[in-house]
């Protein structure tokens, strides 16, 4: 037996780096499998497929590469490869999951090509956990009874099988036909055949608790939601995108619901995508009530690895019929996709920061096109790029006016001068009112009095966003970033929010040694100090990424939360997606103007959609509700379209700016955003790569090239960061340009710096 060679070929000939999606036709035998690696390098590697194995285009395998294992998939079959046959590794383990259909594999090669990622990383983005077993979730006991689709599968599987089926099968068939529920005593009793056919049943659809088969009720939809679920009904089974406008509240996700319900009673799949894990349970939720019998998948990276494979596999397989996760979810093979669903479109969690830089929402709407099938995309403040296919006509814009429930009134909106920025100098005095201004106390107190929640909502953590020296101009900054430290408490320290540092706070300035360190501004700590010390009665509850980091905490909040068992909520932007908390009346929103100095052209369009989000958490029932906004700006446009909660007059400003501007949707961007330890190497970098962008090929002078800038981010943990913006109106032209570049941009490629292409960059 000869000992094949650990070494695979690096450098595999250009026939074998583009993908090779179908399997030659012909009589010889295909023996060689190219495999796609999650690996920076650019090409596929061969691999001999094992004897009386088969593998199709698509499979998901393990193999060796330079003595590490890798999972892969396979792209295309060959009875020939260049390597010489004794040097071919065999792929070591073929995974029993179904392999990638072919819309998952055409959607990989344009994330590839879209994104400028290599075919493995963007093919890793579409494998599922695979070194984990599928373990079914744990599911609580609960009575169940029988559902419509049980009974008939049931009854189909009897009247084949009889008296041939497993004895403990037709015990339980016997019970549950009667159509009673079965009681958690029973269940208990039942023998272990029996509870693992229980468990099967459940997981299927064919059993569902109890109480809730008894109320599958839907509320009947108000005109303009009959409306919108009429529109998109009558698109199913074509491609056409939808932009779903309507404000918190407005029964957006009853008109998803009662889609879902119709496709799923006729054998469809249903693709929902939420921008934040966070908000799964609550939809889960209400899927549960409205749909009990269905089975949902749910997909997303903090499931633990092995449920995860199971959903994926349950929605691989055409089982489960509604898949609810993440961005990662969009990848999912679905055998019989008939509707997909963005919910909250605009957020720009949908977008991933890292490796390969996919916008999910513009995945899903790539997917729904070839698929054929309609996209509903949904928000209260739709992104400006689908506010503008909207108005073009290129989405049909349905549109949610009224509240569902016409008691729940729009919030009051109120401006009031931000107190703390004005003082120059932060006196003892200021500093009792912890930057509340005097309207937003009183108001606080009055919904105590009145025990109704308070949310107060300020997009910074920790205690305070800087701290400073009263006698010299020292101030904390992180000593490997452009950046300041941030004040915690409990323990009190000095941490970076960008590069994790964490610092002791010192006993003396530094600088001149004077002892009067004095925290400046104030995050989510401070505003809990200062209520807690101001209401000693009230239940107060901060929420923000710190208090949240164990599993479950934000459930656990969220629990509280709707049991009344927390009287003043304070959180930062974590608070402002999508939950729905009844007896908040009142919302204080701090810290607003910060966006209005942002650099980045987007900061208003997110400063705008947050606030319309967290206005709209406030007097979503009976109660009314009122929302108070500390501002030095009260005449700017933002807050005057708050105040009318009219979110289309300033997205037509702003994108009257944009195309002013020629910044995105007029246009589309590109960053080759690059960081070095060492300036020099990054900008010998940068000055090569923007020469070898003005070399290429340019047709029409079509993508402009702008010279290398500082990022907004100057130093982050260490290294010195710095971008080139490309710049073009027409998107295939950027594209092109962009691959033309990549080769030369790979021969640039030394230790020293580390760079990345983003495409449709969401933060510049
Ligand atoms: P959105 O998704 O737009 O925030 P929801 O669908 O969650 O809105 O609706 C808000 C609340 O109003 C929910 O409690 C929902 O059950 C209720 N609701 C929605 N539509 C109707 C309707 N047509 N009749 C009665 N209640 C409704
Ligand atoms: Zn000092
Ligand atoms: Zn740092």
């Amino acid at each position: 037996m000869s000992t094949p060679s650990i070494a695979q070929p690096l450098v595999a000939p250009p026939a074998l780096s583009s993908p090779d999606l179908s399997s030659p036709a012909g009589q010889e035998e295909l023996t060689i499998a190219r495999v796609a690696l999650p690996v920076a390098a650019p090409q596929t590697f061969d691999y001999r497929i094992p004897p009386d194995q088969t593998v199709l285009p698509g499979s998901l395998v393990q193999v060796s590469l330079t003595g590490r294992k890798h999972v892969g998939v396979v792209v295309g079959l060959s009875a020939h490869s260049d390597i010489d046959a004794s040097r071919l590794l065999p792929i070591e383990t073929i995974y029993p999951q179904p392999p990638l259909p072919v819309d998952i594999r055409r959607l990989v090669k344009f994330v590839s090509d879209y994104y400028q990622s290599t075919l493995g990383m963007a093919y890793s983005l579409a494998v599922p956990p695979l070194s984990a077993y599928p373990t079914p979730p744990k599911i609580t006991i609960q009575p169940l009874a029988l559902t419509e689709t049980g009974r008939e599968q049931l009854n189909a599987h009897f009247e084949q099988l009889g008296k041939r089926s497993a004895t403990a099968w037709r015990a339980l068939w016997e019970i549950v036909k009667t159509g009673d529920a079965i009681s958690i005593a029973q269940q208990q009793a039942f023998s272990i055949a029996q509870k693992k056919y229980l468990r099967d049943w459940r997981a299927v659809g064919w059993l569902a608790p109890a109480d809730a088969i008894e109320a599958p009720q839907f509320p009947p939809l108000h005109a303009e939601q009959r409306a919108a679920a009429d529109a998109i009904a009558a698109a199913l089974g074509s491609f056409q995108s939808f932009l779903l406008q309507g404000i918190t509240g407005s029964g957006k996700t009853e008109v998803y619901l009662t889609l879902a319900r119709d496709i799923v009673a006729q054998g469809g799949q249903v693709l929902i995508l939420l921008p934040e894990i966070h908000l799964t349970p609550q939809f889960l939720a209400r899927i549960r009530t409205r749909l009990p019998g269905v089975e949902t998948a749910l997909l997303h990276s903090g499931l633990p690895d092995g449920e995860r494979l199971y959903h994926w596999q349950r929605a691989a397989e055409g089982r489960a019929q509604l898949v609810l996760g993440t961005r990662l979810a969009v990848f999912t093979p679905l055998p019989n996709l008939a509707l997909i669903i963005v919910d909250e479109e605009h957020d720009a969690s949908f977008k991933q920061q890292d490796n390969v830089r996919y916008h999910a929402r513009d995945l899903a709407v790539w997917r729904a096109r070839v698929r054929q099938v309609p996209i509903v995309l949904g928000s209260a403040t739709p992104s400006l790029e689908s506010y503008h296919h909207a108005q073009r006509g290129r989405y049909q814009h349905l549109r949610i006016q009224q509240r569902a429930d016409p008691q729940a009134a729009l919030p009051r909106l109120l401006l009031t001068p931000a107190t703390h920025a004005k003082s120059a100098n932060e006196t003892a005095d200021d500093d009792s009112r912890h930057g509340i201004a005097p309207l937003l106390w009183d108001a606080i107190e009055t919904r105590l009095a009145r025990c109704e929640q308070s949310l107060i909502f300020i997009n910074r953590r920790g205690f305070s966003p800087s701290l400073k020296c009263n006698a010299c101009t020292w101030e904390a900054q992180c000593p490997h970033c452009s950046a300041r430290l941030v004040l915690h408490t409990r323990p009190t320290r000095l941490r970076c929010h960008h590069c994790g540092l964490v610092q002791g706070v010192p006993e003396r300035c530094p600088s001149c040694g004077n002892l009067d360190l004095l925290p400046r501004g104030h995050g989510t700590q401070r505003l809990e100090a200062a209520l807690t010390q101001a209401f000693p009665s009230a239940r107060i509850a901060r929420i923000d990424r710190d208090s949240t980091r164990r599993r479950h905490a934000f459930g656990a909040f969220h629990s509280q939360i709707t049991d009344q068992k927390i009287d003043i909520l304070i959180g930062t932007q974590m608070l402002a997606k999508g939950h729905d908390f009844p007896r908040v009346t009142l919302v204080g929103v701090l810290g607003a103007d910060n966006a209005l100095y942002s650099a980045d052209f987007r900061a208003t369009e997110r400063l705008t959609a947050l606030l319309h989000q967290v206005a709209g958490r406030a007097g979503r029932s009976a109660l009314a509700g009122e929302v108070i906004v500390q501002t030095d700006f009260p005449t700017h446009p933002l807050y005057e379209t708050l105040v009318r909660h009219d979110y289309d007059s300033f997205a037509r400003t702003l994108l009257d700016e944009r195309r002013a501007a020629h910044l995105p949707p007029f246009s589309a961007l590109a960053l080759l955003a690059a960081e070095a330890r060492d300036d020099e190497a990054l900008n010998t970098f940068l000055r090569d790569a923007h020469q070898q962008a003005q070399k290429l090929d340019n047709p029409d002078d079509l993508v402009r090239i702008y010279p290398p800038v500082p990022a907004t981010l100057v130093r982050r943990a260490g290294y010195n960061r710095a971008q080139i913006v490309i710049q073009s109106h027409d998107r295939r032209a950027l594209q092109h340009f962009l691959m033309a570049w990549q080769p030369g941009l790979d021969a640039l490629r030394t230790k020293q710096v580390r760079w990345a292409i983003d495409v449709d960059p969401l933060q510049i």
